[in-house]
């Protein structure tokens, strides 16, 4: 099959990872079974003793949940991808097969707030020491990295602010440090930036984001070196079942056939959104990654393809003037998910920020007026008057 490694990451979307049954089905086949049958006991001792490649039980693998693993690690161009699922599950599976009591790990302090929760509350309860730094501070990075590191933990875009990290440089001080870097991808996706050629060890996806990208299903997962994918983390997985569901993996396969199409057109309504809010009466700030005015305007350019599909943007007026401008929108939905073909807007500091105390809020740049919009593959047209009339008085 040497002309598979020839195909381009489009036609790898559509046909990567597909196996055929004896059916010769033209789409992916759902193997809904949580089990798996041996023709003889012989052939069931060597299946578990390992001498045997088969499908043993779908909390260790299964072949829907196969096709996707490949077909992403085909996107990602990693050496080896599972399946978790959720996005957290992949998160947490990632840090807690990597880390034991006694380890160190240094973390950009704007995370997702279950990743937050993962690295601040949890790690440390295990022995674990947790270091927080300011992401788009080189000095501070240094200055934590300066000791011996068993991990590193970021997000790039980070949410809901979207500011870009530099990868080249934390890996480079990470792996200097002897820390793996553990790269939250999902606000880029696997198509807009491709953390392990800036030196990332390991890639982490919300499936729920982008891959579905319809609203339909929760996955993850975890992309890397064989090694760790198929060492420590594949062990972790296996016995703690974290799994995700057959059905669930055939819809992220499906959604992965149209993922190209589907980003593309929300980068292009996303920056066209961002031009339009930018300067207009109301709106204090907005933050796009490929815009001038985003503080790390160069850099996001360097890491990433596009500017991506998410917005942040401050109204004037604090929590009243947001959450005013929340309720007046019509076409798009007050909701906290993301990357979805429908466009949804949330306010980060009563919803997905509530958690933390509001001085961190603050030195996150979340302020009360910040809203962070996932733009959708609407009529451009639309949302643009769905704002405007949200936005007026
Ligand atoms: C959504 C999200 C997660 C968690 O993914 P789930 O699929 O909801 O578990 C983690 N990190 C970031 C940046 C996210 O946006």
């Amino acid at each position: 099959m040497s002309r598979k490694k020839t195909r381009r990451p489009q036609t790898e979307m559509v046909r990567g990872g597909l196996e055929r049954s004896r059916f010769h089905e033209t789409s992916e086949a759902i193997f809904m079974t949580s089990g798996y049958v041996y023709e003889s006991a012989e052939e069931a001792e060597a299946a578990f003793k390992g001498e045997t490649e088969r499908f043993i039980y779908s909390r260790y693998a299964n072949p829907t949940v196969a096709m996707f693993e490949e077909r992403l690690r085909l996107i990602e161009g990693a050496e080896a991808c599972m399946a978790t699922a959720s996005g957290m599950a992949a998160v947490f599976a990632a840090l807690m097969s990597m880390v034991r009591a006694g380890d160190r790990v240094v973390a950009a302090r704007a995370l997702f707030g279950s990743c937050q929760y993962i690295v601040n509350d949890l790690l440390p309860r295990y022995g674990i020491e947790t270091v927080f730094v300011d992401g788009t501070d080189a000095a501070q990075w240094k200055a934590a990295l300066a000791k011996p590191t068993k991990a590193v933990f970021l997000e790039s875009p980070s949410n809901p602010t979207l500011e870009i990290i530099d990868l080249a440089m934390v890996c480079d001080l990470a792996h200097k440090a002897g820390a793996q870097v553990v790269v939250d991808n999902i606000f880029a996706s696997p198509l807009l930036q491709k953390p392990l050629e800036f030196g990332a060890d390991i890639v982490v996806y919300s499936a729920t984001k982008h891959i579905d990208g319809q609203g339909r299903t929760l996955g993850g997962a975890v992309l890397g070196r064989k090694d760790f994918i198929g060492g420590d983390l594949k062990t972790f997985l296996r016995h703690t079942g974290p799994s995700l569901s057959p059905f669930n993996a055939w819809v992220l396969l499906k959604g992965l056939e149209t993922m190209q199409l589907r980003v593309d057109k929300q980068c292009d309504n996303a920056a066209a959104i961002a031009e339009f809010l930018e300067g207009r009466k109301g709106v204090v700030k907005v933050l796009y990654p490929h815009r001038d005015s985003h503080p790390q305007a160069a850099l996001a350019r360097r890491q990433m393809k596009r500017g991506g599909t998410m917005i942040a943007f401050e109204v004037a007026g604090g929590k009243a003037g947001a959450f005013k401008v929340l309720n007046r929108l019509g076409i798009i939905d007050i909701s906290n998910n993301l990357g979805d073909a429908k466009s949804l807007v949330t306010h980060p500091a009563t919803t997905t920020h509530q958690r933390l105390p509001a001085e961190e809020r603050a030195r996150l740049g979340i302020g009360e007026g910040l809203l962070r919009l996932s733009v959708g593959l609407e009529d451009v047209e639309d949302l643009k008057d769905d704002l405007a009339a949200a936005l007026k008085a």
